[in-house]
């Protein structure tokens, strides 16, 4: 997605692999949904085995770049001159470690890896506000993040703005998704991989290196790119680790969001962690029949669970749960549905935002209209939840969740865009009529699932 209002230039980008040719056919590639299209050419295991030799700086866990340099038999101090060349000067490359000797630049590129991530390619929309760039991997796979601008306004004392300069950057946490909500062009990529810590730490350094050369940086960060970031959470808690470390990145646990489609083992771990973060839910229907189709995940962990997991969730971390639903035209926006939403969420410490669809190719929908989304949170603030409707941000530059990544996979074969569209008609019509699905999870996400019950 492009996510609405959670909270130029590509300075010195280093390279890491060659950037990939112009867009092949799809044909040429792989089916549409065929994962294969996340995987590097046949490279793909030697680069697992050298990201495994390899470790890259920006994700270390605690304590092992000191217990490195002890090795190395250097002064602890410099931990902290690495440190402040990955997380202030947003080194790219061992030469961008200045203030190091040059025979300690290179060891360290022998040991690690100074970045995992290439601009591929960079989109503006909004008039400049809103940057969507491209990352390509070292295994050849691509990810999205989208950093949106939100200029300072109003006056107050002093000169002061009323409201401050926001910079809030969306990232990924995988390549691809297996969780399949079809009204999302990254469900429809399916899954690729898990990120890694530093891959999703880099999405961070590469948009504050092209905020610091107009003196900006960035106020806030939103898990809400490629991918389901509780279906990778081990990697996802360690990069809000070291995005919140004051020697690190140093943003505050609280300009953090994390949004999941609903895996409520991982919302449970979440809070017995206590409040790290904030949580979004994505919800997008509270009736279970429909909420199976726009949300495959509701088939194994339905909305009262996902609903009750987070409400134990602000309760326990006393932080309003937002509340994500697209708004689908004929689809999810009835009155019906309104009432259904209120009745879930009354009472709840919960918010919800309206956000109407992006459109995406293989989907017959449409974004409800702007007037039935005014009524449709009307109804649902006078049944007593709280409610924003959100502007869409970067219609102009592939706005919905993995558009770039997909445009680049190339035009999807006609025939496969016309099954789609008729099983998605089709299956929202059993939902429309109460029915909930039959169809069992796809095969990654019923892989996924199974990797994390109980985690
Ligand atoms: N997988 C997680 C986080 C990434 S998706 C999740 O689903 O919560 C982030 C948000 O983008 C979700 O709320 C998702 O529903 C929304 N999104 C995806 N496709 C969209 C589209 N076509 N139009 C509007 N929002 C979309
Ligand atoms: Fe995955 Fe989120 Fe897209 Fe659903 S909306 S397919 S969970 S990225």
């Amino acid at each position: 997605m492009i996510p609405t209002d959670a909270t130029g230039e590509t300075a010195g980008a280093p390279s890491v692999t060659p950037a990939p040719k112009p867009a092949q056919s799809r044909a040429a590639r792989s089916q549409p949904g065929d994962p294969a299209r996340f995987r590097g050419p046949a490279r793909r295991a030697d680069t697992t085995r050298r990201l495994l030799a390899r470790p890259a700086l920006s994700g270390l866990p605690d304590g092992a770049l000191e217990k490195w340099l002890a090795a190395e038999g250097q002064p602890a101090y410099r931990a902290r001159q690495i440190r402040d060349a990955v997380w202030r000067q947003y080194a790219g490359t061992a030469e961008d470690l200045r203030t190091l000797p040059a025979p300690l630049r290179t060891s360290i590129d022998e040991a690690f890896r100074i970045d995992t991530i290439v601009e591929d390619e960079v989109k503006v929309a909004d008039g400049g506000l809103t940057e969507k760039t491209l990352h390509l991997l070292e295994d050849g796979s691509l990810i999205e993040s989208v950093l949106m601008h939100y200029p300072a306004r109003g006056f107050a004392a002093a000169g002061r703005p009323a409201h401050r300069e926001r910079n809030t950057l969306c990232i990924s946490s995988q390549a691809g998704c297996a969780v399949g909500c079809p009204f999302c062009a990254t469900g429809e990529l399916g899954f690729g991989r898990d990120l890694e810590t530093a891959e999703i730490v880099d999405q961070v350094r590469h948009a504050a290196r092209r905020l610091a050369v107009n003196g900006s940086h960035i106020t806030n960060v939103v898990f809400m790119g490629m991918g389901e970031p509780l279906l990778n959470l081990d990697r996802v808690l360690d990069a809000v680790a070291v995005l919140s470390d004051p020697r690190q990145f140093g943003l505050g646990a609280r300009h953090v969001v994390v949004s999941t489609s609903g895996v409520v083992p991982g919302i449970r771990r979440l809070t017995k962690l206590g409040p790290q973060f904030t949580l979004a839910v994505s919800l997008h229907a509270a009736r279970d029949p429909l909420r199976d189709v726009l949300v495959p995940l509701n088939r194994r962990w339905p909305v009262g669970e996902v609903v009750a997991a987070a409400r134990d969730h602000a309760v326990a971390t006393g932080r309003r749960v937002s509340y994500e639903y697209v708004m689908i035209s004929g689809v999810n926006d009835t009155d019906l549905d309104a009432d259904a939403l209120a009745m879930l969420l009354r009472g709840d410490l919960a918010h919800v935002n309206l956000i109407p669809m992006n459109p995406v190719a293989h989907t017959p929908w449409q974004a409800s209209p702007p007037d039935r989304v005014a009524q449709f949170a009307a109804r649902v603030r006078h049944r007593g939840v709280g409610v924003t409707v959100r502007a869409n941000r970067g219609q102009d530059a592939g706005a919905a969740c993995g558009q770039l990544a997909a445009d680049r996979a190339g035009e999807p074969l006609a025939p496969a865009v016309a099954r789609r569209r008729e099983a998605i008609v089709r299956q929202g019509e059993t939902a429309l009529r109460g029915s909930r699905s039959t169809d069992s999870l796809p095969p990654d996400l019923a892989a996924a699932v199974r990797d994390r019950e109980g985690s």
